[in-house]
């Protein structure tokens, strides 16, 4: 069986995401989680994330920056996944007996477009993994105390998704991708429900004002 590791950082461990001005900070962030989880930074893949329902499956020799996407699978051993977020959810898909892994950035437009389902599915139809073998972790992110949408965006997940997903015009995302999990038959499946808006203290959260600190999901298979 593999060894999977995963994790879901918070502000302890600072900024994880690289802007104007903030290189040497964030790099020194990085290396600090590498040593505390024990993988080296190196290894470590993370996404130029667009909001988009685009997965790349990836391997070591894959550039540290995958450009254009919010999914990321492997099945390589000791290649760190990241999906960095305030407020969005980072999911963390693992199949212990495939060595299969996976990191998906899931905001409101890649839940519209059905990341959650179609990561698995990828899973599922390139490394034969079993519905039944997939453990899906959702970790801190915008709940629906916190997630109000404009007029039409109800409406529009009305119409698509079904009422039972709104409380007004109140969003219940996690909920959302719950149910794209379901859908492909995983029914292993862990949700966070720390809002990241209500604990701002503890995590960075779009809506609350942090506009470019994102704390992150990480992946691994040792
Ligand atoms: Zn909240």
């Amino acid at each position: 069986m593999n060894e999977i590791k995963s994790f879901f950082t918070s502000k302890i461990n600072g900024n994880l995401s690289f802007s104007k001005d903030n290189h040497n900070e964030v790099l020194l962030n990085r290396i600090k989680l590498s040593k505390k989880y024990k993988y080296n930074n190196n290894n470590l893949r993370h996404m130029q994330q667009i909001h988009s329902s685009n997965i790349q499956v990836i391997n070591h020799k894959s550039d540290i920056l995958i450009k254009n996407c919010d999914g990321l699978i492997t099945h390589e051993k000791n290649l760190a996944l990241m999906v960095l977020v305030a407020d969005c959810i980072p999911i963390l898909i693992e199949d212990k007996v495939k060595g299969v892994i996976s990191a998906v950035h899931a905001g409101r437009n890649s839940t519209f477009l059905n990341i959650s389902k179609l990561s698995i599915q990828k899973m599922i139809k390139q490394f034969d993994c079993k519905p039944k073998d997939i453990f899906v972790r959702m970790g801190p992110s915008i709940q629906q105390c916190c997630y109000e949408i404009s007029e039409e965006l109800k409406n529009i997940v009305e119409k698509s998704f079904g009422k039972e997903f709104l409380n007004g015009r109140y969003l219940n995302l996690q909920e959302l991708n719950k149910q794209q999990c379901i859908e492909v038959g995983v029914e292993n499946i862990e949700i966070s429900y720390i809002c990241t808006k209500c604990s701002n203290e503890e995590y960075y959260s779009y809506r609350a004002g942090d506009k470019v600190k994102r704390f992150a999901g990480i992946i691994i298979n040792k």
